[in-house]
């Protein structure tokens, strides 16, 4: 995501109009189809067809060009920053569709079950589906799959719609920086005595604080792609104190805990939910493999009532189904760090959602910020421009897990970007 420093905390999260979108190509107040011909004209424009005539796909004769969904990722891919990147109406999925599409069609979603084996963890088997996808591409590339499923003991079925999964990340990275500006503070005085005062006999607990302190100064002190440091960064943003993810509940209560999350478009509204069969896992007793009747991390369902949940709720049959919001996810992968910040106790070994490359961050953000779409009005009949929607940019990401290796778009666990020392958070919000 994009995240303008001079913007005040509401506007963080918003979705990009068509109008701000072509604003960055063409300095006039209305932009018509002639003006997108004019750029184009110029090269400014990257058709994500196989030909590369704009008068074609104005026609809206699908006969005069192909769509070829492996060469569109290609050219999304290598859309440089001064080309805005236009799709054909074939890339449609509105609102309406994707509702159907999730309500009444398993194919939309690619299902986990049959990849897991015993006591498989989650990223694994999340990365043996995407690499199915990959390796059957040619089946695959043509199937609007907007993210993975799976069924839990109870035979309910779990969705994670993969905008969720990186929106919960992005949404985890900004209350980093929330932390950074209203806590840090405290946090680092406790850090700094302990360290100073030479009087003090520290526990174990107190010298990992020491050393998490000195982690984050260094992180703070680190340089980002823009320019500055982070802290420079941290400095200048608007967050509120309540962008802060809560954990309400203590460690010690297992499977069900409370959180309480910001809502990303509504500055002062604040989600409350519980999430159920967290599956926390003893650190040190691994022997104990009695997997029989065990809650696993696939039996877990989260109770966030956030638009992106309620819009879904009318389904088929009287069968609930639980999908994985943003809140859930950012939640979930808090927990999991602090766990491991923690050292000694329960863990939260795996989770089944994505950690994207640098690759698969810059292809999202390209739909989101420079991409419009050429779509018929319904009211005219003439062809319209308008920006991608949440489902038609996660049905591309799908689609680029398809084309690709699993590598170039997926960070399997956590451990490998520390080797590696890339950090996603450099990417996951990019400021302007
Ligand atoms: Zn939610």
């Amino acid at each position: 995501m994009l995240l303008k420093l001079s913007n005040p905390r509401k506007e963080h999260f918003q979705h990009w109009t068509t109008r701000e979108i072509l604003l960055q190509y063409c300095d006039k107040s209305r932009i018509t189809i002639k003006d997108l011909e004019n750029l184009a004209s110029d090269g400014k424009v990257k058709l994500a067809t196989h030909e590369q005539e704009l008068e074609a796909v104005l026609s809206q004769d699908k006969k005069k060009y192909n769509v070829g969904n492996f060469e569109t990722i290609n050219r999304i891919n290598g859309a440089k920053s001064e080309e805005l990147v236009v799709l054909p109406s074939e890339y449609r999925f509105t609102a309406q569709d994707s509702r159907k599409a999730i309500a009444y069609k398993y194919s939309s979603l690619l299902p986990l079950n049959k990849f897991m084996g015993e006591n498989n963890p989650a990223s694994k088997v999340l990365e043996a589906g995407i690499r199915k996808l990959h390796s059957d591409r040619d089946n695959y590339v043509n199937r609007d799959i907007i993210g993975w499923s799976w069924f839990g003991q109870d035979k309910l079925l779990r969705v994670v719609p993969i905008m969720s999964s990186l929106k919960g990340l992005e949404l985890r990275a900004v209350q980093n920086l929330a932390w950074y500006k209203h806590e840090f503070t405290e946090f680092a005085k406790e850090g700094k005595m302990f360290r100073d005062d030479l009087t003090l006999s520290l526990s174990l607990e107190d010298e990992r604080k020491i050393k998490r302190w000195e982690r984050y100064v260094r992180h703070l002190e680190s340089p980002r792609r823009e320019g500055h440091n982070l802290q420079y960064y941290v400095n200048l943003i608007d967050l509120n104190h309540g962008d802060i993810i809560q954990q309400e509940t203590p460690f010690e209560r297992e499977r069900v805990m409370n959180f309480r999350t910001p809502s990303r478009s509504n500055t002062f509204a604040k989600y409350h939910f519980k999430m159920c069969n967290i599956p926390l896992e003893s650190n040190v007793d691994k022997t104990n493999n009695s997997s029989v009747g065990k809650i696993t991390v696939w039996d877990m369902y989260g109770k966030c009532y956030c638009l992106d949940k309620n819009y879904r709720s009318d389904r088929r049959g009287n069968a609930e189904e639980y999908y994985f919001c943003p809140h859930e996810v950012a939640s979930l992968m808090g927990l999991k760090a602090r766990l491991e910040e923690h050292g000694k106790g329960p863990r939260v070994n795996s989770l089944p959602f994505l950690i994207p490359t640098k690759s698969m961050i810059d292809f999202v953000d390209k739909l989101r910020y420079r991409t419009i779409m050429l779509d018929d009005d319904t009211e005219t009949g003439k062809v319209k421009m308008r920006a991608l929607n949440d489902t038609e940019i996660g049905m591309l990401a799908m689609k680029k897990l398809i084309a690709e290796p699993y590598e170039k778009n997926v960070i399997a666990e956590f451990d490998t970007f520390r080797k590696t020392k890339y950090d996603p958070l450099l990417d996951l919000v990019k400021f302007r």
